[in-house]
């Protein structure tokens, strides 16, 4: 017997005899079910998904009304329907014969049994289903050996994969996308059908391959899935600017290093250092305009010069493409891309107050990001160096926090306002206020002045001749 926690038991054996009295079969199926096998936490369960052989909306109402529970939602059009119960989503469709059409995404569904059910899901190890209904409670179904792969650690496909993922290419993300989570292999003839098959993406939207690309990028492990995506010719598909960061150069005996393999190693390094999703973006993007700067010169070698500002401008165009938000988070991976050398350039003892007074007035609140980014691209496999390169670092972020506590630059505003410096001028606005306020804050960075309104103003008169 299924060795569940007693508030699901319970909710299942309502669910079960709600399903009994109006005579249809229920079944608990997919990740609940493949989670249990896997011992998952039970606190990261969020939704569970339930198949009915019958109508899937004429049950969760029935089992609503049970509840007591208005939060019912109803998806006529595709047959399915979701109860928000306490924390938890429960998502009812009815089982289906499913095929779709090769030149479109529309489906053709039809009502079918528990059988036609399972064959048309993406995985054995997702196929897996515990009957509900009293005197079957618990049983398992698992007709494609699920139980089996998931022992072996092997990702596979139900049926003849082509035909898997001829029905839904979306299902070959979500082979990676699994394999990626549960550190399992893909079957080789999975793996054969979607090296084949890899085109076909181009009909699912790009809202669906995202939503299964994030999940890979928040793995412990991303490598481990972009390793995958372009091995079976997946990530050509939807991000070519990655694919083409791939190859060595040789000239003069002088080699750079692989750009696709160290962007994979940096992004790895963000993730254990827990970095959110967006830092692991910005970790994706910060060299992806490097093949078009790079050159070679017969004293320094190989250079990318500009790749950082020319992966800014880029980012709010693969953004788009790709379907990820266009609002403040692209901004803060298009600022750590176009900032990510600058750290490095001060590592020197040297470098003036100044400097890192502007990086931090550039940076505002991402400083501390940046700083994390920085160190992520550190990918050497020489111990010493990577010892150097952090200390240089720790140096940095030293000297980061003496200058922030003097200045507060963080999130520094101008202490003289465009009407102060109208009133000075005795002039209207224009585009002369703008370059006297840039004047300031020059003077500011660069340590001439106080950062305060007594010393700008007292500046603003010194120098508003100049204006006049
Ligand atoms: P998790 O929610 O942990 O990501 P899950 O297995 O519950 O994993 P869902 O996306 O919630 O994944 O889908 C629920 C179930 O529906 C899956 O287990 C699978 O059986 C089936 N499924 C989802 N999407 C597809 C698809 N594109 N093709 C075939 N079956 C699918
Ligand atoms: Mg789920």
């Amino acid at each position: 017997m299924i060795d569940i926690p007693k508030k699901h038991k319970e909710l299942f054996e309502l669910i079960g005899e709600t399903a009994d009295s109006i005579d249809q079969q229920v079944y608990v199926v997919g990740g609940y079910v493949r989670d249990y096998y896997l011992n998952k936490p039970i606190t990261e369960i969020t939704d569970i998904d339930f198949v009915t052989v019958g109508s899937g909306i004429h049950l969760a109402q029935e089992i609503a009304r049970k509840l007591k529970n208005n939060k019912i939602s109803i998806f006529k059009q595709f047959g399915t329907a979701q109860i928000k119960h306490k924390k938890l989503d429960l998502e009812f469709v009815g089982a289906r014969k499913e095929s779709y059409r090769r030149d479109s995404r529309k489906p053709i569904v039809e009502d079918g049994t528990l059988q036609d059910d399972q064959l048309r899901r993406d995985l054995t190890i997702n196929a897996l289903s515990w009957c509900l209904n009293p005197g079957s409670f618990g049983v398992l179904h698992d007709p494609f050996g699920g139980i089996k792969d998931l022992q072996d650690k092997v990702v596979r496909t139900p049926i003849d994969p082509e035909k898997t993922f001829d029905d839904d290419p979306l299902r070959m993300m979500r082979a990676i996308r699994f394999a990626t989570q549960l550190h399992f292999r893909i079957d080789d003839d999975t793996m054969n059908a979607i090296k084949k098959m890899a085109p076909r993406l181009s009909i699912i939207s790009k809202e669906r391959i995202l939503d299964e690309l994030n999940k890979i990028v928040m793995t412990p492990q991303p490598s481990f899935g972009f390793k995958l995506l372009h091995e079976t010719g997946l990530l050509k598909e939807f991000f070519p600017e990655m694919v083409n960061l791939l190859g060595v150069d040789e000239k003069n005996g002088q080699r750079h290093k692989d750009n696709f393999w160290h962007t994979l190693e940096v992004l790895d390094n963000v993730a254990e250092a827990g970095g959110d999703l967006w830092l692991r973006w910005a970790a994706i993007m910060h060299d992806i305009a490097k093949p078009p700067t790079k050159r070679f010169d017969n004293h320094v070698g190989w250079t990318f010069h500009g790749h950082d500002a020319l992966g800014a401008k880029w980012t709010p165009k693969i953004f788009r493409r790709l379907g990820l938000p266009l609002d403040d988070r692209m901004k803060y991976v298009q600022k750590l891309v176009r900032l990510h050398l600058r750290p490095i350039a001060l590592v020197s003892d040297e470098v003036s107050d100044s400097a890192i007074r502007r990086l931090i007035y550039e940076a505002g609140n991402e400083i501390d990001d940046l700083m994390a980014l920085c160190r992520a691209d550190i990918t050497s496999k020489n111990e010493w160096k990577v010892k150097k390169f952090q200390n240089n670092f720790d140096r940095v972020e030293k000297r980061i926090q003496e200058v922030e506590e003097i200045d507060e630059m963080r999130n520094w505003k101008n202490p003289v306002s465009g009407q102060d410096i109208m009133d000075v001028l005795n002039t209207g606005p224009g585009p002369v206020i703008g370059r006297v306020k840039d004047r300031i804050k020059d003077a500011i960075l660069d340590g001439e002045i106080p950062n305060n309104h007594e010393a700008a103003h007292q500046y603003l008169l010194q120098i508003k001749d100049q204006y006049l």
